[in-house]
């Protein structure tokens, strides 16, 4: 049986109509300020929970029902004789609903200006600790966290006059959610200030901080196969220009692989300052390329496979201008993302009702700075039998100037780039990767082989099928050339500069082939092993 209800909101969506039901169910209502005002105002006879306890509220708020009377009433178990021996004894009702939401951290901190006072100032206290008095009490309290809820419980006040013990139940194990959920978020926000300068402005700088406190998105049809059922989750607060801050404007709905191919294409065309196209298939980039504008790039992209890049996922790192998309649309595309699409490149893309065209803002987002500033993720997770295997993530951009020259032949300048750009393309290649690249434009990739030997052979192999040729190409390796016989195949086929870590027992058999065979090789004492 419900006698008394404790309803105290910040969010007082429904609670009216809910407070309005509970009288006519000749519930006794208790209530702390605002809300308590809310109710008398519209007629419900309340007791203000200073009035119940005999003491006011304090301290702006911050102390209205940390008190016996109401923690007391709360968790007094009803079946114990001593419980209610005590509540007598202190003269404490016990209370049989409480309708709590909490003070709106989240929403507070979301907001751009929130100062790190601001965000002090809704850390609710009383809220979570009463929530956590009825939950811990669901055989005897029913505890509301959510408008979504009244109705139910309504419904079942109606029907039966109590609320069911599954009900209660759910309720509890929902209100230590929201608590727990509440907290992170809380914790979340404080780990990322820098402790010394408590600046809000700077408080990405510590982003490796950042717990993992993650908000469903929406369920999935199925993952990766159809037997796997899946869902796509975010960070609470996600990194500007993320693949999550993504507005879908037409198309399919995403599918498992759409979204985890967007973002392998996403998080490689934002790396690149120029006009960048890229197109991925399975996780691997099938073709890259940096052009003048959108369309070249596309179009050189399109070239290095185009047998590939059928049914792929495309990213520009610019507007999709109509020209641009006048030739993607000659293909077929799963996904295209960019950073905006002109109106003339939404109406070509309007007669293709199928193709998902996702949009990403990239406004708040500086083009170069710390990794947190591209909307790059801080960590990088990967599921293991029952555990987590978790790192930060690869976010090493290789300069010029980090470039060791090893063979007596020095690159030029434009090879240089062109290695840049192949080291670039090979970081968002699956290992063991070997990338040829010329002319701002990736010519054969070679992906995912279990020997680098046999990723020369294939990324050489698909050039070829491609009808390009690959004399005077560059060829980065994402790790070191174990053997010369890596080297030696792409030497074979045309290559005139290699850019790799370096680092084997064996690089002077490797530098000395490259002598031998009169290359150019540069080191760049940094790996990208991607698996
Ligand atoms: P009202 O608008 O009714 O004045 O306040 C409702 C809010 O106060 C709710 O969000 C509730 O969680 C919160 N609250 C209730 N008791 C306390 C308390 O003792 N301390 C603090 N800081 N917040 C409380």
């Amino acid at each position: 049986m419900i006698k008394t209800a404790l309803l105290s909101v910040s969010d007082k969506t429904g609670v009216l109509e809910l407070a309005q039901a509970l009288h006519a169910h000749n519930v006794k209502l208790l209530s702390t300020g605002g809300t308590a005002k809310l109710l008398s105002d519209n007629g419900l006879p309340v007791v203000e929970v200073a009035n119940h306890t005999g003491f006011p509220e304090m301290l702006d708020g911050r102390v209205k029902t940390l008190h016996p009377k109401i923690h007391g009433g709360l968790l007094a178990r009803r079946d114990l004789p001593e419980h209610m021996a005590a509540l007598a004894e202190h003269s404490i009702e016990t209370i049989d609903m409480l309708v709590v939401n909490l003070y709106p951290f989240e929403a507070t901190v979301a907001k751009a200006d929130c100062t790190l006072e601001d965000a002090i100032e809704n850390i609710d206290i009383g809220g979570p600790a009463m929530v956590r008095s009825a939950a811990k009490n669901w055989k005897d309290v029913v505890v509301l966290t959510d408008a979504a809820q009244y109705e139910q419980v309504l419904s079942e006040l109606k029907a039966s006059g109590d609320v069911s013990d599954s009900t209660k139940f759910a309720c509890s194990v929902a209100a230590f959610n929201r608590i727990a959920q509440y907290d992170a978020a809380i914790s979340n926000y404080l780990s990322t200030i820098n402790p010394d300068t408590r600046d809000v402005a700077t408080r990405a700088a510590f982003p490796e901080q950042h717990n993992a406190n993650m908000v469903k998105v929406q369920d999935l049809r199925y993952g990766e196969n159809s037997h796997q059922s899946a869902a796509l989750y975010r960070d609470l607060y996600p990194a500007p220009g993320s693949l999550v801050t993504s507005v879908q404007l037409q198309g399919k709905e995403l599918s498992y692989n759409n979204i985890a191919d967007a973002d392998a294409a996403w998080e490689c065309v934002k790396s690149f300052d120029a006009p960048a196209c890229v197109i991925i298939k399975h996780a691997n980039p099938c073709g890259v390329a940096v052009g003048v504008n959108a369309l070249e790039a596309y179009s050189k992209a399109f070239k290095t496979d185009s047998t590939s890049a059928f049914g792929g996922i495309i990213a520009f790192n610019v507007v999709c201008d109509a020209a641009a998309a006048e030739a993607v649309s000659k293909q077929f595309v799963e996904v295209l993302i960019a950073p905006d699409y002109t109106p003339e490149a939404l109406a070509i893309f309007e007669a293709k009702k199928n193709v998902r065209v996702l949009k990403i803002d990239m406004s708040g987002v500086k083009k170069s700075g710390t990794n947190w500033e591209q909307g790059r993720n801080a960590q990088d997770v990967k599921r293991v039998g029952s555990g987590l295997l978790i790192q930060t993530s690869d976010n090493h951009f290789l300069k010029k100037e980090d470039l060791k020259i090893v063979t007596k032949i020095a690159p030029t300048d434009a090879q240089i780039d062109d290695m840049l750009f192949a080291w670039q393309v090979a970081q968002y290649v699956k290992s063991n990767a070997i990338v040829y690249c010329a002319s701002g434009m990736t010519l054969g990739v070679g992906a995912g082989q279990m020997s680098r030997l046999d990723s020369a052979k294939i990324a050489s192999i698909k050039a070829q099928a491609a009808g390009l040729s690959l004399a005077g190409s560059s060829v980065a390796s994402d790790a070191f050339f174990p053997f010369r016989d890596g080297l030696d195949v792409v030497i074979d086929f045309g290559a005139t500069c290699v850019i790799q870590p370096g680092g084997s027992m064996r690089d002077d058999e490797v530098i000395a082939a490259a002598d031998e065979r009169g290359i150019a090789m540069v080191f760049t004492g940094v790996r990208h092993f991607r698996h």
